[in-house]
C-alpha cells in the first residue's frame, strides 16, 4: 500500500532503521516501522490512509514534518528524507530536505541506517551505504560518520550505543568506545526522561550487567547513577574486608533477569544496596556494618526516581518496599513457619511475597547463603 501511495505521489519511499535491522536479525514482534519518503512524509501518510480500507486516523506533527498512523497492529511513522547539520552553538541540528543518502548519513549506527526500497524499479532492494549488513553479521556497532562527531552532535547516541550492545549482545567498535570515553561529560545536556528510556531498555536486556559495565567503563554511570558507582570498591581495615557492592549488584541484576521480566523488580535489584554507601562503618569488634541501609536506601529510591523523572506512584512504592525488605532475614521453609520474624515478613510483604523471594534468591552470595524457599500455605 505504501509503495502504491508513493507511486501515486511520484515520490520514493523506503523502510528504514530499527525495523530493517530487526527483520534481518529475525528479532520478531516489531511494534513500529519507520518510512522515509524523498518528499513529504506527511503527504505520503495521508495518501496511505486514503488507500487503506479502514482509513486510519493520521496524526500529523507539523513541526517535525512527521506523521503517524496505525495499521495491522503496527505504528507506522512517516518522515521526509532530511539532511541534518549541527553547529557548535546549538543543541538542535539545522534540518533541510534531503536525499535518501542524506537521511542515512544522519543515522546513529550503520545497522540503523539500512533501508529497504519500496519503489517499483527496485522493490525489496537493500540500500546499505555503510556496510551495515556486515556489521549485523559480525555483531559490531559502528557509526556511519566519525564517532567523535556523532556523539558530540547528539550525546544520547552514547547511551544508545551501550543500550544496543546490551540488547543485541554486540560489541562497540574500539574507535567508537574511545569517542564515548572522550565525550561522556556531554551526556549532561540530555534530558533525564530520554536517559531513563535507555536505562529501562538496558535493564530489560537479557544480561543487563553488560550495559551497566559499559556505562561504568565509559564513566557515564557516575553522572547518571552516582548512587551505584558509590558502591564500588573494597575497603580493608585490620584485615577485614567487605564485598564490592557495585559488582555484586550487577550479579544480582543478572540473576534476577534470568527469573523475571518485571522491569520494576529489575530496578529493585539494581538499587537494593544503594543505602550501603552512606551507611558504611567499621567497628573494631564486629567489622564492617551497614546499619539501617535499607531505610536510607528506600529514601534514596524516591530521590532517584524524582531526578530521573520516573513515576512516583505504586511502581516506585514497590521498588522502595523491595529495597526496604530485601535484607530482612529470610528463612521461609515450606510448611514450617514458626519463626515470628518470618511470619512478620510474610505479613509485611503481602501480595509481593513472590517478588521478594525472587529478589532474595538473586541476592544469595556464597558468604550469605540465605534460604529463600517459597512459603506455601
Ligand atoms: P527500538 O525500537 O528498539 O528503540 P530503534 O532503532 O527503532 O530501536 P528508535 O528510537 O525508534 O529506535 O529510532 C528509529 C531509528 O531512528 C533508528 O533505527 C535510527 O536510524 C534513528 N535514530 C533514532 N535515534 C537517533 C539518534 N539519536 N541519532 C541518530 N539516529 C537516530
Amino acid at each position: 500500500v505504501i509503495s502504491q501511495a508513493a507511486e501515486e505521489l511520484q515520490l520514493e519511499s523506503y523502510v528504514i532503521g530499527g525495523f530493517v535491522r530487526d527483520f534481518i536479525l529475525q528479532r520478531g514482534n516489531a511494534k513500529d516501522i519507520d518510512i522515509v519518503a524523498v518528499g513529504s512524509g506527511i503527504d505520503l501518510a495521508l495518501k496511505v490512509s486514503e488507500l487503506l480500507p479502514h482509513k486510519p486516523k493520521v496524526q500529523v506533527f507539523k513541526n517535525y514534518g512527521t506523521a503517524m498512523l496505525r495499521a495491522f497492529d503496527l505504528e507506522v511513522e512517516f518522515v521526509g528524507a532530511r539532511k541534518e547539520s549541527y553547529s557548535e552553538d546549538s543543541r538542535n541540528p539545522v534540518v533541510e530536505n534531503g536525499t535518501l543518502e542524506d537521511d542515512q548519513n544522519r543515522r546513529d549506527f550503520t545497522i540503523n541506517a539500512l533501508a529497504l526500497s519500496l519503489n517499483k524499479s527496485n522493490f525489496g532492494d537493500l540500500l546499505d551505504p555503510f556496510n551495515g549488513l556486515e556489521d549485523l553479521k559480525t555483531q559490531l556497532l559502528r557509526t556511519p560518520l566519525e564517532p567523535g562527531i556523532t556523539y558530540s552532535d547528539d550525546p544520547l547516541r552514547m547511551l544508545r550505543a551501550i543500550r544496543f550492545a546490551s540488547q543485541l549482545n554486540f560489541v562497540i567498535q574500539k574507535k567508537s568506545l574511545d569517542a564515548i570515553k572522550e565525550n561522556y561529560k556531554r551526556i549532561k545536556i540530555i534530558s533525564n526522561e530520554r536517559i531513563t528510556e535507555e536505562l529501562h531498555k538496558i535493564l530489560l536486556s537479557e544480561r543487563p550487567s553488560k550495559g551497566f559495565a559499559l556505562l561504568h567503563k565509559t564513566k557515564l554511570l557516575k553522572i547518571i547513577l552516582p548512587e551505584l558507582t558509590a558502591l564500588e570498591g573494597i575497603d580493608e581495615i585490620e584485615g577485614q574486608r567487605h564485598k564490592d557492592n557495585f559488582w555484586h549488584t550487577l550479579e544480582v541484576v543478572d540473576n534476577i533477569s534470568e527469573n523475571s521480566d518485571n522491569l520494576w523488580l529489575r530496578w529493585a535489584a539494581l538499587l537494593h544496596d544503594i543505602g550501603k554507601a552512606p551507611t558504611k562503618k567499621f567497628h573494631k569488634k564486629i567489622g564492617w556494618t551497614f546499619h539501617g541501609h535499607e531505610f536510607v536506601g528506600s529514601k534514596m529510591v524516591y530521590k532517584l526516581f524524582k531526578r530521573l523523572r520516573m513515576p512516583l506512584n505504586e511502581k516506585m512504592k514497590f521498588v522502595q518496599k523491595m529495597v526496604l525488605m530485601s535484607s530482612r532475614p529470610i528463612a521461609v521453609v515450606d510448611d514450617d513457619v514458626t519463626d515470628s520474624a518470618v511470619r512478620r515478613l510474610i505479613f509485611d510483604a503481602g501480595e509481593n511475597i513472590d517478588d521478594l523471594m525472587t529478589l532474595c534468591e538473586a541476592d544469595i552470595t556464597t558468604k550469605n547463603p540465605r534460604r529463600c524457599k517459597k512459603y506455601h500455605n
